[in-house]
């Protein structure tokens, strides 16, 4: 059998995954009907996928009652304005972001549009190596008046995870974990807002979820009725036709994430399969260089660059040759993403050709 390994960004189901599909795809053939045109029965196709969802997420990962589940489109990217416009009580209230990589900068921009009062908790710092990290809390620029601190738990564009949660004080701590959600074990005492869009690894792009707790939710006019979460808390997500494939291929994958394993296993083997990857990085003698420091190494998104571009176009050639398709280059990176996919190769014959 041909194995491609695809590392992109998009979510990749797996044979097993497929057959879980597939099994499901009778059942789904009968209900399509059902279920694209559900405005005519009054929602409750929908109604029943989204409380499937909500239970399964809910027991996967043990979130305490005090927390509501909304879904809504437009992707993580519409949460960034979202979030502002929603939590903040004017645009005199300050609130905090980091400022640590790629896609916690753009949350930062979009925040700025809504706030005059933008405090930047942390900017990426470079040890004497070069390699960036996350300074430790104790060097931040903490302003204790603060509606919520904004950060991004992995940076997807760096391969950058952040190893704390940033809790400080009362702060309500929002936290964007599009590239690495249901990959580990989360501590509910400190998190008071969880989002991420589906289509790295709980389905295929289409929904976006919040956990969140709703006293945070100000009680904000003006806010338009698509971006506001009293609406979708009120009516259940529901303030538009859902796109209700997508809600179902997430309860599949919540299915097949929990029959592999727990979330501390689920951890475990993140870390596992990343470390394949660091290790022949760190023993290519500079051929392949991580410009991350060790200890905040994304278990989700392995980052490298090579010596120049030639080089890095010669390298991404022989991946495809190879069947290995996708890596993707961002910026200056080649980034291999391994977000819910298994991964089993030996990559040393590949590299060797280099
Ligand atoms: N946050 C993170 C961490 C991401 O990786 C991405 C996309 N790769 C986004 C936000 C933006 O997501 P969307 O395309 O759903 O707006």
């Amino acid at each position: 059998m041909k194995i491609i390994l695809i590392f992109g960004e998009s979510f990749h189901l797996l044979e097993d995954q497929l057959n879980f599909l597939d099994k499901y795809y009778i059942n789904w053939k009968k209900n399509l009907f059902n279920l694209m045109v559900n405005q005519y029965q009054k929602y409750q196709n929908m109604i029943m996928n989204i409380i499937k969802f909500q239970i399964k997420l809910l027991m996967i990962y043990n979130i305490p009652n005090q927390y509501k589940i909304i879904f809504c489109q437009g992707g993580a990217s519409l949460l960034f304005e979202a979030i502002p416009m929603n939590l903040l009580k004017t645009q005199n209230t300050s609130c905090t972001y980091t400022n640590t990589g790629y896609w916690s900068e753009k949350a930062l921009d979009e925040a700025k549009k809504f706030c005059q009062n933008v405090n930047i908790a942390t900017n990426i710092a470079y040890d004497e190596f070069g390699k960036r990290f996350v300074p430790n809390i104790d060097q931040w620029n903490i302003n204790q008046d603060n509606s919520y601190l904004h950060y991004c738990d992995n940076e997807t564009v760096e391969g950058l995870e952040y190893q704390f949660i940033p809790k400080f004080g009362r702060t309500p701590i929002i936290t964007d974990m599009s590239s690495n959600f249901l990959t580990k074990p989360l501590d509910w005492n400190k998190l008071d807002f969880v989002y991420a869009h589906a289509q790295k690894n709980i389905g295929i792009a289409g929904s976006t979820l919040m956990i969140l707790k709703p006293e945070l939710i100000q009680n904000n006019h003006n806010i338009p009725y698509m971006w506001d979460f009293k609406e979708m808390l009120n009516k259940q997500s529901l303030i538009s036709n859902l796109p209700i494939f997508p809600i179902y291929v997430n309860t599949l994958v919540f299915d097949w994430i929990k029959n592999q394993g727990t979330l501390e296993s689920w951890d475990q083997h993140c870390k596992q399969r990343s470390q394949q990857i660091y290790q022949i990085i760190d023993n290519s003698h500079g051929v392949f260089i991580n410009n991350v420091k060790k200890e905040q190494r994304s278990r989700i998104n392995v980052t490298f660059t090579l010596k120049d571009e030639n080089q890095t176009n010669r390298f991404i050639d022989l991946c495809k040759d190879n069947d290995i398709i996708e890596l993707q280059v961002d910026v200056e990176y080649v980034y291999i993403c391994l977000f819910l996919k298994s991964l089993q190769i030996n990559y040393v014959q590949l590299w060797k050709n280099l």
